[in-house]
């Protein structure tokens, strides 16, 4: 049985379901991954279950029926044992020793929009931080004994938002037994987190998405058309968030930047000026996530115009209304190492991911290109 609201996942589904199943539910978990490969609409789904008055069973897998007095309480998040901590906005600090209503609204509206869309921003705008007060007050309300039957889950997104003072009384509050309490972290970032906390909790790795669950997903729950959902999830590092982002971007005007990169690129001698600015264009917004999604876009589009190369029929094309410019393509870069371009697009889009300035690994990749490319081209 597959959580509804939870996209793929089939594997940490069956982790987390058998352990509700089997009534060995860890008092700590921490799953890491991406809030776009499911973090967060699984944490949730899991605390919907756990409190679920009539729960589905079938065999080792278990989901919550969405009608009893606690599914509809979880539905709004008004529900009593279930709680989300989620970074408040860094500025003036007078005042941080308590939670100012407007962060309490915010909170709620957020965990309200996530208790709806699991995939919903897991931050408040401009919010970084987890404070010591958001601890202490965790701490208080897991103090009180439970009003409502089931048990009580607290989930702290984004644990990587604790600074270290904030994670050291966090720590303690993990050492502490609390009865019927489940405390389940998400984090993208591991490695930022105390190896006292990681190790406290039963970690479960949320991998990334495969490319055609994101397409179904993007097809079904937001109306898109498919050939564009593809792009879409091919850009997205398995990242659900980012393909919709990348849809409402707009995928082939990112697409589209990526091609005439390229083309820039190969140019006469006197290109060099035009691909900086090219290269400026994309990596001026210093969004990591976009400059890789260029490197996808123009993997996606060389690997059609090898398609043609390699005599293969147009309908395995991906990029469906390029027919023309790919085959094109196709016939003047024949004799071309495509998978000496793919190689330098792919290490261009781990060099970004490792932190390497954007322009600069921009730049590189086309210039290694363009040799591919224009080398290819005199051996004709
Ligand atoms: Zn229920």
């Amino acid at each position: 049985m597959k959580w509804s609201s939870v996209i793929g996942q089939d594997t940490v589904q069956e982790i987390l379901q058998r352990c509700i199943v089997q009534g060995r539910i860890p008092q700590a978990i921490l799953l890491s991954g991406n809030d776009g490969f499911g973090t967060m609409a699984l944490a949730i789904e899991f605390a919907r279950t756990v409190n679920c008055y009539q729960p589905l069973i079938d065999g080792p897998s278990i989901a919550p029926c969405g009608s009893c007095q606690s599914c509809t309480q979880a539905r709004t998040m008004q529900h009593p044992n279930i709680s989300i901590v989620s970074a408040l906005p860094t500025g003036k600090l007078e005042g941080a020793d308590e939670l100012r209503k407007e962060w309490i609204d915010g909170l709620y509206d957020l965990a309200r929009e996530l208790a709806l869309n699991g995939y919903a921003p897991t931050r408040m705008e401009n919010a970084n931080e987890i404070r010591i007060v958001q601890i202490r007050e965790l701490n208080r309300q897991l103090s009180l004994s439970m009003t409502q039957r089931g048990r009580r889950i607290a989930i702290i997104a984004n644990a990587e938002d604790m600074n270290v003072s904030t994670a050291n009384a966090f720590l303690k509050t993990l050492e502490e037994p609390h009865g019927d309490t489940t405390i389940i972290m998400t984090t993208s970032r591991r490695d930022r987190l105390l190896q006292t906390i990681i190790s406290r909790c039963q970690v479960i790795t949320v991998p990334a998405l495969d490319e055609s669950t994101i397409t179904d997903a993007l097809v079904s729950r937001g109306n898109h058309d498919r050939s564009e959902a593809q792009i879409a999830a091919s850009l997205s590092q398995g990242d659900v968030i980012t393909a919709e982002a990348f849809l409402s971007d707009d995928v082939r005007s990112i697409r589209d930047g990526a091609i005439d990169l390229l083309r820039t690129a190969l140019r006469g001698k006197e290109m060099r000026p035009a691909l900086t600015a090219a290269v400026h264009e994309i990596t001026g917004t210093r969004d990591r996530a976009r400059c890789i999604a260029v490197c996808n876009a123009l993997l996606l589009w060389l690997r059609d115009a090898y398609a043609l190369v390699a005599g293969g029929s147009s309908a395995r094309i991906l990029n469906v209304d390029q027919q023309e410019p790919l085959e094109r393509f196709a016939s003047s870069f024949a004799a071309a190492d495509f998978d000496a371009a793919y190689q330098a697009l792919e290490r261009a889009v781990r060099d970004i991911d490792r932190f390497v300035p954007p322009p600069i690994v921009m730049l590189t990749t086309m210039m290694e290109l363009r040799t591919t490319f224009l080398q290819a081209r005199t051996r004709v």
